[in-house]
């Protein structure tokens, strides 16, 4: 886990990002505000070199800003020879651009794209299967599966009856749980782009997911009060996305 807020971070944690590996094969899964930092340190590699593939869920900054950050730990050490493959939804690759245009082409010799929600990967050991999934912007749910275990996530997302084909028997469900009802911002009547833990809850147990996690918190949130939501509705184990935090699946 690299972090866990939605939004923005809160002091000491970071946005959606996470580490999946297997076999040897490593794939990063969003790069939100202050991910790149931690990511470097569990690669102990200031270069970034151990990422096999990344997987960016949607355009917003709050998932895919280190990105750019990715891209100058690459350029600016010389590692262009090999591109890293980057899956990403419709706008990710144009944001990057328009973050670097002094420097025409270096992106796409850095990243070799690829689109999502797309066709089946296949990602090292991993297959991806990914979903559209109902955000402001276009978003992809994505699911990787290797040697019968089974991790999917939402990315953010509405409440949507395609959850529970995302998460099908998962061992591991990660759902966004933004929970802004917490706070008096909210905004009041807008369409629900955003799940609450107990929508979480929900889909995971439409799902029969095996455990499920939840991330993309509000900053300030009372998590526990999450937690508490989510376990009214999913009976299997529920993790607290934390920053640092490792899942080992078996
Ligand atoms: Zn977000």
């Amino acid at each position: 886990m690299l972090g866990s807020c939605g939004a923005w971070p809160e002091p000491g944690r970071a946005c959606s990002g996470y580490v999946l590996e297997h076999a040897g094969f490593r794939i990063v899964i969003d790069l939100g505000y202050g991910t790149l930092a931690r990511l470097l340190q569990h690669l102990g590699s200031t270069s970034a070199d151990g990422v096999d593939a990344v997987v960016i869920t949607h355009k917003h900054p709050d998932h895919m800003l280190d990105l750019h950050g990715l891209f100058r730990a690459r350029w600016f050490s010389g590692r262009t020879d090999t591109p890293i493959a980057v899956y990403a939804a419709e706008g990710v690759r144009e944001r990057l651009i328009g973050l670097e245009e002094d420097d025409d082409g270096a992106i796409d010799q850095v990243f070799a794209w690829h689109r999502l929600p797309g066709k089946r990967y296949q990602l090292g050991p991993f297959r991806l299967d990914s979903w559209v999934l109902p955000h402001f912007v276009p978003n992809a749910g994505v699911r990787f599966t290797a040697d019968d275990l089974t991790v999917a996530y939402t990315g953010d997302t509405g409440p949507d009856p395609a959850l529970a084909e995302l998460g099908r028997d998962a061992d591991l469900f990660i759902v966004e749980a933004t929970d802004r009802h917490q706070h008096e911002t909210a905004p009041a009547g807008r369409p629900r782009l955003h799940l609450t833990a107990r929508d979480a809850g929900e889909a995971a147990s439409a799902a029969g997911a095996r455990r499920l996690m939840l991330s993309h918190f509000w900053p300030d949130n009372d998590r526990q009060l999450s937690r508490e939501a989510a376990s009214h509705v999913f009976d299997g184990q529920i993790l607290l996305a934390d920053e640092g935090l490792t899942v080992a699946l078996d």
